[in-house]
Protein backbone atom coordinates (compact mmCIF):
# COMPACT_ATOMS: atom_id res chain seq x y z
CA UNK A 1 0.00 0.00 0.00
CA UNK A 2 2.55 2.78 -0.71
CA UNK A 3 1.31 5.75 -2.10
CA UNK A 4 2.29 6.59 -5.55
CA UNK A 5 3.20 10.09 -5.02
CA UNK A 6 5.77 8.70 -2.44
CA UNK A 7 4.29 10.87 0.85
CA UNK A 8 6.22 10.20 3.42
CA UNK A 9 3.83 8.50 6.07
CA UNK A 10 4.11 11.04 8.66
CA UNK A 11 2.52 13.88 10.21
CA UNK A 12 4.76 17.44 9.44
CA UNK A 13 3.40 20.41 11.01
CA UNK A 14 5.55 23.53 9.46
CA UNK A 15 3.17 25.84 10.28
CA UNK A 16 -0.23 26.79 11.97
CA UNK A 17 -3.08 25.17 10.81
CA UNK A 18 -4.10 26.37 8.22
CA UNK A 19 -1.25 28.07 7.32
CA UNK A 20 -0.02 31.44 5.25
CA UNK A 21 -0.61 30.13 1.89
CA UNK A 22 -3.78 28.51 2.53
CA UNK A 23 -4.98 31.46 4.51
CA UNK A 24 -4.30 33.67 1.12
CA UNK A 25 -6.08 31.11 -0.92
CA UNK A 26 -8.60 30.95 1.23
CA UNK A 27 -9.50 34.51 0.73
CA UNK A 28 -9.58 34.52 -3.08
CA UNK A 29 -11.74 31.57 -2.08
CA UNK A 30 -14.60 34.08 -0.26
CA UNK A 31 -14.10 36.17 -2.93
CA UNK A 32 -14.85 33.87 -5.93
CA UNK A 33 -16.89 30.88 -4.55
CA UNK A 34 -20.20 31.09 -3.18
CA UNK A 35 -20.37 31.43 0.51
CA UNK A 36 -22.96 29.05 0.26
CA UNK A 37 -20.37 26.11 -0.10
CA UNK A 38 -17.98 26.27 3.43
CA UNK A 39 -15.41 24.33 4.13
CA UNK A 40 -14.75 22.20 7.39
CA UNK A 41 -10.92 22.83 7.52
CA UNK A 42 -9.34 25.67 4.87
CA UNK A 43 -6.17 24.16 4.28
CA UNK A 44 -5.37 23.72 0.69
CA UNK A 45 -4.22 20.39 -0.54
CA UNK A 46 -1.57 19.82 -3.11
CA UNK A 47 -0.86 16.22 -2.75
CA UNK A 48 -2.49 13.00 -0.87
CA UNK A 49 -1.90 9.42 -0.13
CA UNK A 50 -1.61 6.67 1.89
CA UNK A 51 -3.17 8.50 5.12
CA UNK A 52 -1.36 11.88 4.35
CA UNK A 53 -2.70 14.88 3.02
CA UNK A 54 0.01 17.44 2.16
CA UNK A 55 -0.85 21.12 2.01
CA UNK A 56 0.49 23.84 0.26
CA UNK A 57 2.24 25.23 3.31
CA UNK A 58 4.11 21.73 3.30
CA UNK A 59 2.43 20.57 6.41
CA UNK A 60 1.56 16.90 6.19
CA UNK A 61 -1.93 16.08 7.90
CA UNK A 62 -3.36 12.91 9.39
CA UNK A 63 -6.26 12.26 7.40
CA UNK A 64 -9.62 10.40 9.32
CA UNK A 65 -12.06 11.73 6.83
CA UNK A 66 -11.24 10.17 3.23
CA UNK A 67 -12.72 13.02 1.79
CA UNK A 68 -16.13 11.80 3.50
CA UNK A 69 -16.00 7.94 2.94
CA UNK A 70 -14.55 8.26 -0.17
CA UNK A 71 -11.38 7.57 -0.34
CA UNK A 72 -11.29 4.23 1.01
CA UNK A 73 -8.88 2.68 -1.15
CA UNK A 74 -6.67 6.13 -0.66
CA UNK A 75 -5.82 9.05 -2.31
CA UNK A 76 -4.05 8.72 -5.97
CA UNK A 77 -3.89 4.84 -5.08
CA UNK A 78 -1.89 3.25 -7.76
CA UNK A 79 -4.32 1.10 -9.91
CA UNK A 80 -7.03 4.35 -9.91
CA UNK A 81 -4.71 6.62 -11.28
CA UNK A 82 -3.20 3.49 -14.03
CA UNK A 83 -6.88 3.06 -14.99
CA UNK A 84 -7.57 6.50 -15.12
CA UNK A 85 -4.29 8.14 -17.02
CA UNK A 86 -4.86 4.99 -19.47
CA UNK A 87 -8.65 5.63 -19.82
CA UNK A 88 -8.07 9.38 -20.33
CA UNK A 89 -5.31 9.31 -22.85
CA UNK A 90 -7.97 6.79 -25.10
CA UNK A 91 -11.02 9.00 -25.17
CA UNK A 92 -13.05 11.09 -22.26
CA UNK A 93 -16.69 10.91 -23.44
CA UNK A 94 -18.78 9.68 -25.52
CA UNK A 95 -22.33 9.72 -23.67
CA UNK A 96 -23.24 6.05 -22.85
CA UNK A 97 -26.84 6.35 -24.20
CA UNK A 98 -25.21 7.28 -27.84
CA UNK A 99 -22.39 5.18 -28.38
CA UNK A 100 -21.42 3.05 -25.20
CA UNK A 101 -18.15 1.29 -24.14
CA UNK A 102 -16.82 -1.31 -22.41
CA UNK A 103 -16.08 0.69 -19.26
CA UNK A 104 -19.36 1.20 -18.16
CA UNK A 105 -20.64 -2.70 -18.86
CA UNK A 106 -17.80 -3.60 -16.80
CA UNK A 107 -18.14 -1.60 -14.02
CA UNK A 108 -21.98 -2.79 -13.64
CA UNK A 109 -20.91 -6.17 -14.12
CA UNK A 110 -18.85 -6.27 -10.76
CA UNK A 111 -21.47 -4.27 -8.85
CA UNK A 112 -24.00 -7.11 -9.59
CA UNK A 113 -21.37 -9.31 -8.58
CA UNK A 114 -20.28 -7.88 -5.41
CA UNK A 115 -23.83 -6.43 -3.96
CA UNK A 116 -25.97 -8.90 -1.92
CA UNK A 117 -27.84 -11.45 -3.37
CA UNK A 118 -27.25 -14.32 -5.35
CA UNK A 119 -30.17 -13.53 -7.65
CA UNK A 120 -29.79 -11.85 -11.23
CA UNK A 121 -29.04 -8.02 -11.16
CA UNK A 122 -28.68 -5.24 -13.39
CA UNK A 123 -26.92 -1.48 -12.91
CA UNK A 124 -27.36 2.02 -14.17
CA UNK A 125 -24.58 4.65 -13.33
CA UNK A 126 -24.79 8.26 -12.33
CA UNK A 127 -22.24 11.03 -11.47
CA UNK A 128 -23.89 11.69 -7.78
CA UNK A 129 -25.20 9.60 -4.43
CA UNK A 130 -27.94 11.98 -4.68
CA UNK A 131 -28.63 11.09 -8.30
CA UNK A 132 -28.41 7.67 -7.74
CA UNK A 133 -30.94 8.43 -4.57
CA UNK A 134 -33.13 9.90 -7.09
CA UNK A 135 -32.80 7.24 -9.47
CA UNK A 136 -33.74 4.57 -7.15
CA UNK A 137 -37.15 6.46 -6.23
CA UNK A 138 -37.80 6.39 -10.36
CA UNK A 139 -37.17 3.10 -10.42
CA UNK A 140 -39.36 1.25 -7.54
CA UNK A 141 -42.17 3.88 -8.96
CA UNK A 142 -42.01 2.82 -11.93
CA UNK A 143 -41.90 -0.86 -11.15
CA UNK A 144 -44.58 -0.55 -8.00
CA UNK A 145 -46.98 1.95 -9.75
CA UNK A 146 -47.32 3.37 -6.38
CA UNK A 147 -45.88 6.42 -5.34
CA UNK A 148 -44.88 6.83 -1.63
CA UNK A 149 -41.33 6.52 -0.27
CA UNK A 150 -40.97 6.37 3.59
CA UNK A 151 -37.64 7.41 5.05
CA UNK A 152 -36.43 7.53 8.53
CA UNK A 153 -35.46 10.20 11.39
CA UNK A 154 -32.22 11.30 11.34
CA UNK A 155 -31.66 9.99 7.57
CA UNK A 156 -29.32 11.53 5.04
CA UNK A 157 -30.26 10.78 1.23
CA UNK A 158 -28.80 14.13 -0.67
CA UNK A 159 -29.20 17.68 -1.40
CA UNK A 160 -30.79 17.83 -4.19
CA UNK A 161 -34.53 18.47 -3.99
CA UNK A 162 -36.20 15.13 -3.80
CA UNK A 163 -33.36 13.80 -1.76
CA UNK A 164 -33.90 17.15 0.72
CA UNK A 165 -37.09 15.77 0.98
CA UNK A 166 -35.40 12.50 2.29
CA UNK A 167 -33.07 13.89 4.40
CA UNK A 168 -34.02 14.49 7.63
CA UNK A 169 -31.85 17.40 9.31
CA UNK A 170 -32.97 21.08 8.27
CA UNK A 171 -29.68 22.94 8.75
CA UNK A 172 -27.48 23.29 7.09
CA UNK A 173 -29.34 20.84 4.37
CA UNK A 174 -32.91 22.18 3.78
CA UNK A 175 -33.34 25.76 5.64
CA UNK A 176 -34.86 28.14 3.37
CA UNK A 177 -35.01 25.53 0.31
CA UNK A 178 -38.54 24.85 0.45
CA UNK A 179 -41.18 23.86 -0.73
CA UNK A 180 -39.58 19.53 -1.24
CA UNK A 181 -41.15 16.87 -3.23
CA UNK A 182 -44.44 15.21 -1.82
CA UNK A 183 -45.13 11.99 -1.01
CA UNK A 184 -42.19 11.46 1.23
CA UNK A 185 -43.18 10.27 4.57
CA UNK A 186 -40.57 9.58 7.74
CA UNK A 187 -40.86 6.89 10.71
CA UNK A 188 -38.64 6.63 13.47
CA UNK A 189 -35.07 5.47 13.58
CA UNK A 190 -33.65 2.15 15.67
CA UNK A 191 -31.39 4.43 17.94
CA UNK A 192 -30.55 2.65 20.47
CA UNK A 193 -28.36 5.41 22.39
CA UNK A 194 -31.47 7.40 21.89
CA UNK A 195 -34.13 4.75 22.17
CA UNK A 196 -36.57 6.87 24.99
CA UNK A 197 -37.29 3.09 26.99
CA UNK A 198 -33.70 2.14 26.87
CA UNK A 199 -31.81 0.30 23.92
CA UNK A 200 -33.02 -3.06 25.14
CA UNK A 201 -36.47 -2.39 23.70
CA UNK A 202 -34.77 -0.81 20.87
CA UNK A 203 -35.32 -3.43 18.45
CA UNK A 204 -38.79 -4.34 19.05
CA UNK A 205 -40.59 -0.71 19.71
CA UNK A 206 -38.30 0.63 16.41
CA UNK A 207 -39.52 -2.00 14.53
CA UNK A 208 -43.38 -1.70 15.74
CA UNK A 209 -43.74 1.90 15.09
CA UNK A 210 -42.07 1.65 11.61
CA UNK A 211 -45.05 -0.67 10.96
CA UNK A 212 -47.76 0.54 12.76
CA UNK A 213 -47.14 4.44 11.43
CA UNK A 214 -46.64 3.39 7.70
CA UNK A 215 -49.51 1.42 7.92
CA UNK A 216 -51.77 4.11 9.67
CA UNK A 217 -49.97 7.02 8.13
CA UNK A 218 -49.07 6.20 4.65
CA UNK A 219 -50.81 2.89 3.81
CA UNK A 220 -48.57 -0.56 2.62
CA UNK A 221 -50.68 -0.64 -0.72
CA UNK A 222 -49.44 3.26 -1.56
CA UNK A 223 -45.66 2.61 -1.13
CA UNK A 224 -43.67 2.45 -3.34
CA UNK A 225 -40.44 1.80 -1.05
CA UNK A 226 -38.97 2.05 2.07
CA UNK A 227 -35.18 3.80 1.83
CA UNK A 228 -32.73 3.13 4.81
CA UNK A 229 -29.47 3.62 5.16
CA UNK A 230 -28.08 0.28 7.27
CA UNK A 231 -25.96 2.24 9.52
CA UNK A 232 -26.56 6.07 9.46
CA UNK A 233 -23.91 8.75 7.88
CA UNK A 234 -24.44 12.08 8.57
CA UNK A 235 -27.09 11.47 10.75
CA UNK A 236 -23.94 10.03 13.38
CA UNK A 237 -23.03 6.73 12.46
CA UNK A 238 -26.36 5.35 14.40
CA UNK A 239 -26.18 1.22 13.87
CA UNK A 240 -29.54 0.04 14.65
CA UNK A 241 -29.95 -3.31 16.54
CA UNK A 242 -29.03 -6.50 14.85
CA UNK A 243 -31.53 -8.08 13.59
CA UNK A 244 -33.55 -4.95 12.85
CA UNK A 245 -33.11 -4.37 9.41
CA UNK A 246 -33.50 -8.44 8.44
CA UNK A 247 -37.46 -7.29 9.81
CA UNK A 248 -38.23 -4.45 8.37
CA UNK A 249 -36.63 -5.69 4.74
CA UNK A 250 -39.17 -8.95 5.37
CA UNK A 251 -41.76 -6.94 6.56
CA UNK A 252 -41.05 -5.04 3.24
CA UNK A 253 -41.37 -7.71 0.98
CA UNK A 254 -44.07 -9.28 2.88
CA UNK A 255 -46.25 -6.29 1.90
CA UNK A 256 -44.62 -5.52 -1.95
CA UNK A 257 -42.82 -2.73 -1.25
CA UNK A 258 -39.11 -2.56 -2.09
CA UNK A 259 -36.43 -1.82 0.33
CA UNK A 260 -33.95 0.31 -0.70
CA UNK A 261 -30.35 0.50 0.90
CA UNK A 262 -28.45 3.50 0.82
CA UNK A 263 -25.17 2.23 1.61
CA UNK A 264 -23.16 5.27 -0.36
CA UNK A 265 -21.41 5.78 2.40
CA UNK A 266 -21.51 2.29 4.38
CA UNK A 267 -20.65 0.35 0.88
CA UNK A 268 -17.06 -0.57 -0.72
CA UNK A 269 -15.32 -2.47 2.11
CA UNK A 270 -15.73 0.94 4.76
CA UNK A 271 -17.35 -1.14 7.72
CA UNK A 272 -15.69 -4.45 7.19
CA UNK A 273 -17.42 -5.76 4.82
CA UNK A 274 -18.06 -5.40 0.85
CA UNK A 275 -21.87 -3.62 1.93
CA UNK A 276 -23.13 -3.07 5.29
CA UNK A 277 -26.03 -5.45 4.39
CA UNK A 278 -23.44 -8.30 4.41
CA UNK A 279 -23.33 -8.68 8.02
CA UNK A 280 -26.40 -9.00 8.64
CA UNK A 281 -27.70 -11.46 5.41
CA UNK A 282 -29.90 -8.45 4.15
CA UNK A 283 -30.51 -8.45 0.52
CA UNK A 284 -32.19 -5.17 -0.72
CA UNK A 285 -34.19 -4.91 -3.94
CA UNK A 286 -32.29 -2.22 -4.57
CA UNK A 287 -29.15 -0.78 -3.58
CA UNK A 288 -27.66 2.77 -4.37
CA UNK A 289 -23.96 3.31 -3.99
CA UNK A 290 -21.14 6.34 -4.50
CA UNK A 291 -18.52 7.85 -2.71
CA UNK A 292 -16.13 4.97 -1.99
CA UNK A 293 -16.89 3.31 -5.33
CA UNK A 294 -14.46 5.04 -7.66
CA UNK A 295 -11.40 6.17 -5.33
CA UNK A 296 -12.13 9.89 -5.49
CA UNK A 297 -13.80 9.94 -9.25
CA UNK A 298 -16.92 10.64 -9.33
CA UNK A 299 -19.43 7.80 -10.03
CA UNK A 300 -22.83 6.59 -8.77
CA UNK A 301 -25.18 3.28 -9.19
CA UNK A 302 -27.88 1.86 -9.07
CA UNK A 303 -28.26 -1.79 -8.91
CA UNK A 304 -31.14 -3.99 -7.69
CA UNK A 305 -33.26 -6.92 -8.98
CA UNK A 306 -33.60 -7.61 -12.89
CA UNK A 307 -37.25 -7.46 -13.31
CA UNK A 308 -37.09 -3.86 -11.17
CA UNK A 309 -34.96 -2.44 -12.61
CA UNK A 310 -35.66 -3.80 -16.47
CA UNK A 311 -39.36 -2.53 -15.54
CA UNK A 312 -38.43 1.37 -16.63
CA UNK A 313 -39.51 2.03 -20.14
CA UNK A 314 -36.14 2.48 -22.59
CA UNK A 315 -34.64 6.05 -22.37
CA UNK A 316 -36.17 6.56 -18.71
CA UNK A 317 -32.80 6.34 -16.78
CA UNK A 318 -29.48 7.96 -17.92
CA UNK A 319 -27.95 11.55 -17.75
CA UNK A 320 -25.52 13.35 -20.27
CA UNK A 321 -22.56 12.42 -17.95
CA UNK A 322 -23.31 9.10 -16.42
CA UNK A 323 -21.04 6.36 -16.28
CA UNK A 324 -18.53 8.52 -17.58
CA UNK A 325 -15.05 6.43 -19.33
CA UNK A 326 -12.55 7.97 -16.95
CA UNK A 327 -15.08 7.78 -14.15
CA UNK A 328 -15.88 3.68 -14.43
CA UNK A 329 -11.84 3.14 -15.40
CA UNK A 330 -11.36 4.61 -11.58
CA UNK A 331 -14.03 2.43 -9.94
CA UNK A 332 -12.64 -1.04 -12.03
CA UNK A 333 -9.21 0.37 -10.39
CA UNK A 334 -10.52 1.14 -7.00
CA UNK A 335 -12.60 -2.45 -6.86
CA UNK A 336 -8.89 -4.30 -8.18
CA UNK A 337 -7.51 -2.46 -5.23
CA UNK A 338 -10.17 -3.82 -2.44
CA UNK A 339 -10.13 -7.24 -3.61
CA UNK A 340 -6.14 -6.84 -3.88
CA UNK A 341 -5.70 -5.95 -0.80
CA UNK A 342 -8.77 -7.58 1.08
CA UNK A 343 -10.25 -4.49 2.22
CA UNK A 344 -12.56 -5.61 4.15
CA UNK A 345 -10.24 -6.94 6.72
CA UNK A 346 -8.66 -4.20 6.84
CA UNK A 347 -11.53 -2.17 7.95
CA UNK A 348 -11.57 -4.90 10.10
CA UNK A 349 -8.27 -4.72 12.04
CA UNK A 350 -8.81 -0.69 12.00
CA UNK A 351 -11.77 -1.38 13.97
CA UNK A 352 -10.05 -3.52 16.13
CA UNK A 353 -6.99 -1.12 16.45
CA UNK A 354 -9.25 1.85 17.32
CA UNK A 355 -12.37 0.78 19.13
CA UNK A 356 -10.28 -0.40 22.20
CA UNK A 357 -9.00 3.38 22.51
CA UNK A 358 -12.02 5.20 21.50
CA UNK A 359 -13.75 2.83 25.21
CA UNK A 360 -10.45 4.12 27.03
CA UNK A 361 -11.26 7.63 26.12
CA UNK A 362 -14.97 7.17 27.03
CA UNK A 363 -14.04 5.63 30.34
CA UNK A 364 -12.23 8.44 30.96
CA UNK A 365 -14.69 11.24 29.82
CA UNK A 366 -18.35 10.85 30.77
CA UNK A 367 -19.10 13.04 27.96
CA UNK A 368 -18.41 10.30 25.57
CA UNK A 369 -22.00 9.18 25.93
CA UNK A 370 -21.49 6.53 23.04
CA UNK A 371 -19.03 4.92 21.00
CA UNK A 372 -19.81 3.41 17.98
CA UNK A 373 -19.99 2.20 14.53
CA UNK A 374 -18.16 -0.89 12.31
CA UNK A 375 -15.10 -1.56 10.30
CA UNK A 376 -13.53 2.03 9.67
CA UNK A 377 -16.76 3.93 10.21
CA UNK A 378 -16.45 4.61 13.54
CA UNK A 379 -17.87 7.16 15.98
CA UNK A 380 -18.57 9.23 19.58
CA UNK A 381 -21.72 11.02 20.64
CA UNK A 382 -20.71 13.69 22.99
CA UNK A 383 -23.34 14.60 25.51
CA UNK A 384 -23.21 17.17 28.49
CA UNK A 385 -24.86 15.62 31.46
CA UNK A 386 -24.55 11.81 30.75
CA UNK A 387 -27.76 11.38 32.68
CA UNK A 388 -30.23 13.19 30.59
CA UNK A 389 -27.63 12.51 27.27
CA UNK A 390 -28.16 16.46 26.51
CA UNK A 391 -26.27 16.77 22.71
CA UNK A 392 -23.39 18.60 23.28
CA UNK A 393 -22.21 20.71 19.99
CA UNK A 394 -20.67 23.08 21.48
CA UNK A 395 -17.87 20.17 22.68
CA UNK A 396 -17.76 18.04 19.43
CA UNK A 397 -16.81 21.34 17.82
CA UNK A 398 -14.12 22.29 20.30
CA UNK A 399 -12.66 18.85 20.04
CA UNK A 400 -13.05 18.94 16.25
CA UNK A 401 -10.99 22.17 16.15
CA UNK A 402 -8.27 21.20 18.47
CA UNK A 403 -7.85 18.03 16.18
CA UNK A 404 -7.19 20.20 13.17
CA UNK A 405 -4.76 22.40 14.64
CA UNK A 406 -2.73 19.48 15.45
CA UNK A 407 -2.70 18.43 12.21
CA UNK A 408 -5.51 15.61 12.21
CA UNK A 409 -8.51 15.89 9.87
CA UNK A 410 -11.56 14.84 11.61
CA UNK A 411 -15.10 15.04 11.10
CA UNK A 412 -18.14 15.92 12.95
CA UNK A 413 -21.77 14.51 12.22
CA UNK A 414 -25.32 13.77 14.20
CA UNK A 415 -28.57 15.38 14.06
CA UNK A 416 -27.91 17.17 16.83
CA UNK A 417 -24.05 18.27 15.63
CA UNK A 418 -22.60 16.51 18.40
CA UNK A 419 -21.12 13.32 16.89
CA UNK A 420 -17.02 12.85 15.98
CA UNK A 421 -17.17 10.34 13.31
CA UNK A 422 -13.63 8.86 12.23
CA UNK A 423 -13.40 7.50 8.19
CA UNK A 424 -9.53 6.90 7.77
CA UNK A 425 -8.90 5.59 4.81
CA UNK A 426 -8.40 1.56 4.69
CA UNK A 427 -4.63 2.66 3.10
CA UNK A 428 -3.65 4.48 6.49
CA UNK A 429 -0.53 2.97 8.42
CA UNK A 430 -1.40 1.44 12.07
CA UNK A 431 1.27 3.84 13.68
CA UNK A 432 -0.71 7.06 11.69
CA UNK A 433 -3.99 5.28 13.40
CA UNK A 434 -2.10 5.23 17.08
CA UNK A 435 -0.79 8.89 16.33
CA UNK A 436 -4.23 10.43 15.44
CA UNK A 437 -5.75 8.59 18.45
CA UNK A 438 -2.95 10.60 20.47
CA UNK A 439 -4.12 13.41 19.25
CA UNK A 440 -7.94 13.00 19.89
CA UNK A 441 -6.80 12.32 23.50
CA UNK A 442 -4.79 15.31 23.87
CA UNK A 443 -7.94 17.39 22.21
CA UNK A 444 -10.56 16.06 24.80
CA UNK A 445 -8.28 17.15 27.38
CA UNK A 446 -7.54 20.34 26.41
CA UNK A 447 -11.38 20.54 25.36
CA UNK A 448 -13.25 19.25 28.49
C1 LIG B 1 -23.22 11.35 0.77
C2 LIG B 1 -24.47 10.61 0.78
C3 LIG B 1 -25.45 10.83 -0.19
C4 LIG B 1 -25.33 11.89 -1.25
O1 LIG B 1 -24.24 11.65 -2.09
P1 LIG B 1 -23.69 12.87 -3.01
O2 LIG B 1 -22.67 12.21 -3.88
O3 LIG B 1 -23.11 13.87 -2.08
O4 LIG B 1 -24.85 13.39 -3.76
C5 LIG B 1 -26.60 10.05 -0.14
N1 LIG B 1 -26.74 9.10 0.80
C6 LIG B 1 -25.83 8.86 1.74
C7 LIG B 1 -26.05 7.78 2.75
C8 LIG B 1 -24.66 9.62 1.78
O5 LIG B 1 -23.74 9.40 2.74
Amino acid sequence: MTPPSGIEQRRILKTAIPGPRSAELHARKNAAVSAGVSTGLPVYVERAGGGILVDIDGNQLIDFGSGIAVTTVGNAAPRVVERVQEQVADFTHTCFMITPYAEYVEVAEALNELTPGEHEKRSALFNSGAEAVENAVKIARSYTGRSAIVAFDHAYHGRTNLTMALTAKNMPYKHRFGPFANEIYRVPMAYPYRWPTGPENCADEAFEAFVSQLHAQVGEENTAAVIIEPIQGEGGFIVPPAGYLARVAEWCHDNGILLIADEIQTGFCRTGDWFACDREGVVPDLITTAKGIAGGLPLAAVTGRAQVMDAVHGGGLGGTYGGNPVACAGALGAIETMKAEDLPARARAIEALFVPRLRELAAKYPQIGDVRGRGAMLAVELVSDPGAKTPDAGLTAAVNRACHAAGLVTLTAGTYGNVLRFLPPLSITDELLAEGLDILEEAFAASV
